[in-house]
């Protein structure tokens, strides 16, 4: 997980991050169920030694709603 400082694949650990550093434009399209909605809150992390990148989603409400709104589409593994 390179939101802990090293890289998953690489083993390197020159991680960077960068709000809204990796997406569309200045969104990404995030599900609500039956249609997708632009988000701007995110944060990229980056391993700038093999280019490996993470975007973790930073709306609190949002990821509250993946869990108790079973209609926009999230559901648990396990
Ligand atoms: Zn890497």
């Amino acid at each position: 997980m390179l939101k802990n400082g090293k890289c998953p694949q690489c083993g390197s650990s020159d991680i960077v991050s960068c709000e809204q550093g990796v997406g569309w434009d200045v969104y990404l399209q995030v599900t609500h169920g039956s249609v997708t909605n632009p988000s701007s809150h995110w944060t990229t992390y980056l391993c700038t030694a093999c280019g490996l990148f993470e975007n973790y989603l930073t709306d609190v409400n949002y990821l509250a709603s993946t869990k108790s709104d079973p209609k926009i589409g999230w559901n648990p593994i396990s």
